[in-house]
């Protein structure tokens, strides 16, 4: 039985292609040594896949910044802003990854979303009237060859033209008059491929996982049928991942193609779709077994089971990760202070590899020695792995009644008892939380934790970054002020570290966007909270000003979204247990003098399921509640905001509205302001800060740029419940940027405020 991985990490074990990219954005690195590391960072890649003896190694997963980006910049979709900067192609590509603002003009970067339900994050290709959508690039031929100097026949990837269309911004464009062109342009690149000598390239086409109606079926249809018409040298495999393709498996089965990939993890009904319908005799089955989202070791016991339930014979059977690997961290051996028994309970990238390919020998029906005593270790491991269990916590879970969910009264009766108490004027201004890590933050910490300085140092310094930062936002105007969050590396990191039943990695980094990484950690056990944890901080910074100082927390359901949930408890018990544990340090806040307090549910979006069937039943019905656990216990003077980094909340917003917070901020510069619309449409109760300058980006934006964006925030929301923030945290900024930004940001909010 052959083995495939869909897709590896790419930013390197130590982050190495982040240093280098960021080298570049400063100067520090030219283009020339930038491409080059990127190839032997590539060649590592594909080494160490041949080494654990893969037999279907992907190329064309690695990227400089971004997967679709990556295909945009191949089929020359490029809006005309960008082309008009007359930057090389390295630049361009770079300027709609991130906006660009120098001698050769000012334009914002393109929108960025979540990939499906990951925290992984794409950008938006934008296709336009001028895109002809013809193939221009060369890098996907360029990096088979590279691969194939190397030694190595790889299977070339890329993303495929239904989710293309289905994910960009079409503007003048319908999918309609796109598809003609576009799959000439993938057959070409099929040809090309095939030319070089490649065997099986992969489209993944993982919108097929999600609600598709007749015509998105009829696109496809249409795509394929065009695409794979007439003869080919390679073979192609349709990949799809996070979910199963229930509306379309007919339809993909019939499509002349070699092979489909399935997930059999996250598709909860692709076992019986393929019991159902079966496999037609011309295709290969890649079967998505190994999990590619979370790090726990394969079940061979059950997997194996799986493998041997499939009506197909094993010749015409693939074992494969269920979707890119590009979502868990690369290597264990990185991880020189994982304990036992976490670290043998783990797998990451690179041992999920020695897996895959354990699993088809023991699938062969390998009886070696080796193949018995690894299918014996891991029986072995699968009966002793329980997260630990501490009783008072189960106990607190099994005694909550419906009451502890409710906050009272009503959120329109707090309203004013909260103006009364915190005596804002109208469209308030604030942030979101962090201000600037810059390198004297970072080397505090560091420097810390290396044991270079003592706690009390430590401390002393945090408490001087905070006054500063304290300072700076009472001299700039700010009405609502932060401690800066100079303590925390990261936000869900930052309570994992504090609360008992996390695990952490050293390395165990993953690609959220471009060459931003989070570590997420590993929950482990029953969650609770040892003692305060940033109580002592906020009171310090609120003693530091007569202005309300706002606390920051991050939400239970970001804390389970962005960690690696253990197996043995649903993510809902995970997340009551962490709700109990931030609703003690909201009332403590409380209790120490804090009037407002965030609760960010940064990722509260992401994780919502891709059907919309099972929105509810499946998440939200246990995720607004266990929110509002968090702060149901506050008096009502006390306003609770919350922040989300994204604004497509349009077909939620009921449901965030239940989450019954006073404010909510949330991310709206770089995508349309469709959201203010449906907020005015619904009757949307909260008080809402929609982003008025987009973070993710160096650009300075103007105090006229943001004087138009609270007028249009003010077309669809009563400036009573307006507030003027910035999108996001500014923690990825530096000082130069941010405090103009800011400056302008506050001089916009009251030049508006005196015309009302
Ligand atoms: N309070 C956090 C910050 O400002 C929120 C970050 C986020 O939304 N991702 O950094
Ligand atoms: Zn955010």
């Amino acid at each position: 039985m052959q083995t495939s991985v869909i897709g590896y990490p790419r930013i390197g074990a130590q982050r190495e292609l982040k240093f280098w990219v960021e080298s570049y954005f400063q100067d520090k690195l030219d283009a020339e040594a930038l491409l080059a590391n990127a190839a032997q960072l590539r060649a590592r890649r594909w080494d160490t896949q041949r080494q654990s003896g893969i037999d279907l190694i992907p190329s064309g997963d690695f990227s400089l910044y971004d997967g679709m980006l990556d295909l945009a910049a191949l089929l020359g979709i490029v809006p005309q802003r960008y082309r008009a900067l007359g930057l090389s192609p390295l630049d361009t590509y770079f300027a709609m990854a991130k906006g660009y603002q120098g001698p050769a003009g000012d334009v914002k970067a393109l929108p960025m979303k979540k990939w499906f339900n990951t925290n992984y994050h794409y950008i938006v290709p934008e296709i336009g009237p001028e895109e002809p959508l013809q193939v221009v690039g060369t890098q996907l031929g360029d990096q088979f060859r590279e691969a194939l100097a190397q030694g190595i026949l790889t299977k070339p990837v890329l993303p495929g033209p239904l989710t293309l269309l289905k994910l960009s911004n079409l503007q003048g464009r319908t999918p309609a008059d796109c598809a003609p062109v576009l799959a000439a342009s993938y057959r070409q690149i099929l040809q090309r491929l095939g030319s070089l000598g490649a065997d099986w390239v992969q489209i993944d086409e993982p919108v097929l996982v999600t609600d598709l109606s007749p015509e998105d079926i009829a696109l496809l249809e249409q795509l394929y049928g065009a695409l794979l018409e007439g003869p080919r040298t390679c073979r192609v495999l349709l990949q799809t991942y996070f979910g199963d393709i229930r509306d379309c498996y007919p339809a993909v089965m019939a499509l002349p193609l070699e092979g489909v990939g399935l997930d059999f993890v996250e598709g909860r009904q692709t076992a019986a779709l393929v019991a159902r319908y079966g496999i037609p005799a011309d295709k290969t089955l890649f079967a998505g077994l190994v999990n590619g989202k979370n790090i726990w070791r394969n079940n061979y016991a059950q997997t194996l089971a799986t493998l041997r339930s499939l009506p197909l014979d094993p010749e015409r059977l693939v074992l494969s990760t269920s979707c890119s690997l590009l979502h868990v961290p690369h290597t264990l051996q990185s991880e020189r202070r994982l304990a036992e028994p976490v670290r043998r309970a783990c797998a990451f990238a690179e041992e999920k590899l020695g897996e895959l390919v354990e699993l088809a020998a023991l699938a062969a029906g390998d009886t070696s020695e080796g193949s018995a005593a690894a299918l014996a270790a891991n029986r072995a491991l699968h009966q002793e792995l329980r997260g630990s269990v501490d009783e008072a916590v189960r106990r607190r879970v099994a005694a909550l009644q419906p009451a502890d969910y409710d906050r009272a009264p009503r959120r329109a009766r707090r309203a004013p008892l909260q103006q009364a108490a915190l005596q804002l004027p109208l469209l308030p201004t604030t942030t979101i939380g962090s201000f600037p890590q810059t390198p004297q933050v970072r080397q505090n910490r560091n420097r810390f934790r290396r044991g270079e300085i003592s706690q009390q140092d430590y401390e002393a310094r945090l408490r001087q970054f905070i006054a500063d930062c304290v300072a700076l936002q009472e001299e700039v105007g700010l009405d609502v002020l932060v401690h800066g969050e100079f303590e925390r590396n990261d936000m869900v990191e930052y309570f994992g570290e504090n609360l008992a039943g996390f695990v952490f990695t050293q390395q165990g980094w993953v690609q959220s966007y471009g060459t931003r990484c989070v570590k997420p950690p590993i929950i482990f056990g029953d969650v609770s909270r040892r003692r305060p944890i940033t109580v002592e901080w906020s009171r310090y910074a609120q003693g530091l000003t007569s202005r309300p100082m706002k606390a920051m927390l991050t939400g239970p359901i970001t804390i389970v979204n962005w960690s690696f949930p253990r197996e043995d408890l649903t993510p809902a018990e995970q997340a009551t247990q962490i709700a109990l544990a931030i609703r003690d340090e909201v009332l403590d806040l409380e209790a120490a003098g804090l009037r407002i307090i965030q609760i960010d549910e940064a990722a509260l979006r992401e994780k919502l399921p891709l059907r919309q069937s099972d929105w509810h039943s499946q998440y939200l019905d246990w995720a607004i509640p266990t929110f509002r656990l968090t702060h149901s216990g506050v008096r009502p003077e006390t306003q609770i905001h919350t922040h989300m980094c994204y604004s497509e909340f349009e077909d939620i917003l009921p449901e965030i509205d239940a989450m019954d917070a006073d404010v909510i901020s949330f991310e709206a510069s770089r995508s349309s302001l469709e959201i203010l619309r449906a907020i005015r449409e619904t009757g949307f109760e909260t008080a809402v800060g929609p982003g008025v300058y987009d973070i993710h980006s160096p650009r300075i934006p103007s105090h006229e740029e943001i004087e138009g964006a609270i007028r249009a925030i003010l077309q669809a929301i009563p400036a009573e419940r307006a507030w003027i923030n910035p999108d996001c945290g500014l923690k990825t900024r530096g000082p130069a940027e941010t405090e103009p930004s800011l400056r302008h940001m506050v001089a916009a909010a009251t030049a508006v405020r005196g015309t009302l």
